[in-house]
Order: structure tokens, then sequence, then C-alpha cells
């Protein structure tokens, strides 16, 4: 794409239809012929298309980024001359923070101001990559005995492919791209096949901002047709996945082959333990928060409601009212507070796991069924909704439903509480509601996630590392460990 291309590019409309090629080896190739069409889940409108990459599309990418990594010209800067185009790049994403806010908004059918904030928080993590790029430093070992030294020493991990899910697309891949970039790695990005737009504008961007060609690569298309070919690669040596456990179970089968490093951010089912003496308005923000939090298609929601038997009946009462004044709407609509469902086809999963739970016995005491009138007929919304009386053994209480639904289960004490936090497959995050400071550091210690909220939820900063354990996966993103996540270590030894 040339400079005025990409100029024109720019100052069109974010509600004109955007058509995109593959970006790689440093420019935008033509659309295919073959395209996938994005329709908007808030209006139910095309928005944008992009091509549906193939086998070829994507090994030429994996070739593009190993010819880059293998030049060493990138890995090669200094770490402080990395940071600065890291910066650059935040810079870039902040004049440009509107756009690709409405970008976000239009193809994940989020509201605007949630994906406005989505947009703030790649820039941070940008910036926060940047500091960590410019201070990383190595370890000298001087006290192995006079004549013997040595060094441990972070190289880049080598080429990287990041596969991106749909719900945060930009931030998550902002968990990732600048922690890669700035350990000296070169990435393949195969963004979700729903909302490839924003990876595709930071294309752009990122040449702005000085990232040499071949860098970093997009890929747009299907899971099966493109991001399959990344985990069988002989020539990724790491691949960062963030999407589903089942999805992680295939690209672990399919990387078998190459012995490649996986760092697995997979699914959660996280609990909100409330207990009796919590300070209870703030529970039930919290909780209210938790769930409902970009339509419940957040892999840390607070989707359990675990909640003490002395309280459990006047909370969810409070719970089901301050639920029934949600502002549902279309992600551009002025107040909406909770938007659509991401597809046609994942509204009708959200409405099966809700039926299903009330087939087992469970009771839906709010919403439960989609929403139609007004704006609401054209995209996919589901009304915010509570089933209380959920077991153990429901499937509401052990698999990931990934809409705006809350279960509620009741426990007598702590160790019950414990247990049924732990009693998914999930491992992922949770929070527990308390003024008493020995029982929430008891609940956090107990609970076998990698991410742990007393008295807060869904919150966070970029120097503080997220990742899962048991079935949510392994490595973490963000903070130190997310840049050492894509570094190997070389011990150097001498003897003199
Ligand atoms: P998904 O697993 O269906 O898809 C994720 C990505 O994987 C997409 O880009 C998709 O095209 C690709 N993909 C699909 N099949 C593939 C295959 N066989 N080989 C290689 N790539 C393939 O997930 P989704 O529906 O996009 O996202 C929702 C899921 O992501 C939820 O389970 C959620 O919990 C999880 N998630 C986890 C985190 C985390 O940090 N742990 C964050 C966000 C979302």
């Amino acid at each position: 794409m040339t400079t005025t291309e990409q100029q024109t590019r720019a100052a069109q409309p974010a509600d004109a239809p955007r058509v995109y090629g593959h970006h790689i080896g440093g420019r935008e190739l033509q659309p295919a012929e073959d395209l996938i069409h994005r329709r908007a889940p808030g209006t139910g409108e095309v928005v944008a298309s992009w091509s549906a990459g193939t086998a070829a599309d994507t090994e030429m990418a994996i070739a593009a980024a190993r010819a880059a990594f293998d030049a060493g010209t990138w890995s090669g800067l200094p770490g402080v001359e990395r940071g600065r185009i890291l910066l650059r790049v935040a810079e870039l994403m902040r004049a440009d923070a509107d756009r690709l806010a409405r970008i976000e908004a239009d193809e994940s059918g989020k509201p605007l101001v949630l994906a406005a904030g989505d947009v703030a928080g790649s820039i941070d993590l940008f910036e926060y990559a940047a500091a960590v790029t410019m201070t990383s430093t190595g370890e000298a070992h001087t006290n192995l005995g006079e004549d013997f030294t040595a060094w441990v020493v972070r190289e880049p991990a080598g080429v990287v492919a990041m596969i991106i899910p749909w719900n945060f697309p930009l931030l998550l891949l902002a968990q990732k791209l600048p922690f890669a970039l700035g350990a000296g790695c070169t990435a393949v990005v195969k963004p979700s096949e729903f909302t490839s737009g924003t990876a595709l504008e930071l294309m752009r961007i990122l040449r702005e901002a000085g990232v040499p060609d071949g860098v970093v690569n997009v890929v747009t298309g299907t899971g099966p047709a493109t991001g399959q070919i990344l985990a069988e690669s002989q020539d990724v040596d790491l691949l960062s996945f963030t999407g589903s456990t089942a999805t992680g179970q295939a690209i672990t089968a399919a990387s078998a082959g190459s012995i490649k490093r996986l760092s697995l951010e997979l699914g959660g089912k996280a609990a909100s333990i409330v207990f009796a003496d919590a300070d209870l308005d703030d529970a039930l923000d919290g909780v209210l928060f938790g769930v409902f939090f970009n339509q419940g298609e957040c892999c840390v929601s607070g989707a359990r409601l675990l909640v003490q038997e002395s309280i459990a009946d006047d909370f969810v009462a409070k719970l089901v009212s301050a639920t029934q004044r949600i502002v549902v709407g279309a992600p551009l609509t002025p107040g909406s507070e909770l938007g659509a469902m991401i597809s046609p086809e994942h509204l009708q999963t959200v409405l099966g796991h809700i039926q299903r739970a009330e087939e087992q016995g469970a009771r839906v005491v709010a919403g439960g069924h989609r929403l139609t009138t007004g704006e609401l007929a054209a995209g996919d919304f589901v009304a915010p909704t509570i089933i209380d009386g959920v077991a153990p053994d429901h499937a509401a209480f052990r698999e990931e439903i990934f809409g705006p639904v809350l279960t509620v289960t009741r426990f007598r004490d702590l160790p019950e509480a414990v247990d049924l936090a732990n009693a998914t497959p999930y491992g992922l995050a949770g929070s527990v509601w308390t003024k008493d400071i020995d029982k929430a550091l008891d609940t956090a210690r107990q609970v076998r996630v990698g991410r742990m909220w007393i008295n807060t939820t869904i919150d966070g900063a970029p120097s503080l590392p997220a990742g899962g354990m048991k079935q949510s996966g392994y490595g973490r993103e963000m903070g130190r460990a997310g840049f050492d996540e894509f570094t190997e270590i070389k011990t150097v030894q001498v003897r003199t």
C-alpha cells in the first residue's frame, strides 16, 4: 500500500465498509477474492471485509517473519531503540483512538464506551512494554570461583505466532505483541475471523512508527485454514494463543510434531465468593460488574456467584432488581451498558445454556431470553440473566457460557466456598468479598486460579501478570513475566 493509499484509508469514516488484505512483509496485499464479510452484531450491517486466508497465505506470512528474524536487524537494535519505537506506536494509537474504538465496537458488538476503554488499555500496554524493553537486563554470576564467570542472558524466542479471540481483539493482542517485539521477536498475528479490523489497522501504525518490514505480519481467516498452519509450522518457535480450551487442545495436538513452545490463555469459570461479613453494597456492585462486563463475554467473568447462606435470599433479590435496571443497547446508542452477542450462533448457544439449566432444576430469576424490542430487533441481544439454585453438578456451574448469565449457589462456610470455587476444570480467576482480611487471604490462597481479587474484580495493571492454572492454560501475560515469556534463557560460561 502506498502512503497516499494509507492516508486515504485513515481518512475514511469508520462507518464506510472497510476492505482489507493480509499484511505480509511490510505491505498490504490485495484483498483476496474469497472475503469474510463482517456483520456488526449490534445492527446486522456489513462493516468490514477481510481475506479468507489459506495455508499458502499463512506460510508466506511465516516466511516473512522468519526472514525478518534471521536478518537480525530488529533483535539487533538496542533495547532503548525498540522501546522508543513502541512508545511511538502508543502515541500514534492515541491519535487514532476514537477510530480504533469505533471499529472495535462495530465488529464486536460491545458498547463504544467499553471499546474506548480497551483501546486506552492497549496503549498503556505498549507504553509499559516499552519501559520493560528499555530496562531489561541479564544476570552476571561472579561468585562461582575466581577463574569462573557466567552470564545468564535472555535472547528473543524467535518467530512468534499470536492467535487472538474476538472478545477483546486489540487489548488481547496488546498483551502479547509489544512484549514480543520488545524482546526482539518477529510475529505472525492471526486475529479472530469475527474481529480482524483493529489488528489490520495497527499494522499501518506499526509501519509509521518505524517497525521494519516483515517484523509483524497479519494473516486473516478461520482457525482451521490459518491458525492450524501456525500450530504445525516448524518455522514458528513459539505460539501464544488466547481462546477456548477446546481450541487450545487442538493447537496443542497440532503443534506436537514441531515441539514449539506454547503459551495458552484459555477459558474460565470464575467464582465471586461473597461472605456474610462483606460490605454488601460493594459486593453487589462488584458481582454485577464481574458478570455483565463486556456482555459476560470475558474469560475472567465472575460467572458464578457463591454466596453465604445467611445473606443469600436478600442479596439475590437486590441483584435481581439491579439487573433489571441495566440498559441493553446497540454499541453506538448513548447510555448503552450491555451490548450484543458476537454472533447469532453464539446467541443461540447462550440461550441453550439457560434452557438446559432450567431443565436441570435451576430457576431463572432475571432475564433468560433474547431481547427484540426497538433497535434490539436488528442485533443479537440477550437480557442480563440470573439463574438461582444452580448445583455443582449442573452444566451451568461447570461449563463456560460466555454470555451475560450469572449462576447462584449457596455455601455454609469457608471450606465449602473454596471447594465450590475449585469444582470446575478451569483455574483462571476469582474474587472474594469480606471485611475479614484473614478470611480473604485464606480464601485467595486456597482457590486454584492464576488471578484472585479481594474486594474488587476484573481489575489490573500492565505490570501485573495474568494467566491460568488447570484447563485455563499456562504461561503468563503482562508484567515482567509477560516479557520473559517471549525470551529464551542462554547461559554463557567462561573459565579463564
Ligand atoms: P476460539 O478458541 O473459538 O478462537 C480463538 C482463535 O483461535 C480465533 O482466532 C480462531 O480463529 C482460532 N482457531 C480456531 N480453531 C483453531 C484451530 N484449530 N487451530 C488454530 N487456531 C484456531 O475462541 P473465541 O470464541 O474466539 O473466544 C472465546 C474464548 O476465548 C473463551 O473460551 C474465552 O474464555 C477465551 N479467552 C481466554 C482469555 C484468557 O486470557 N485466558 C481471554 C479471552 C478469551
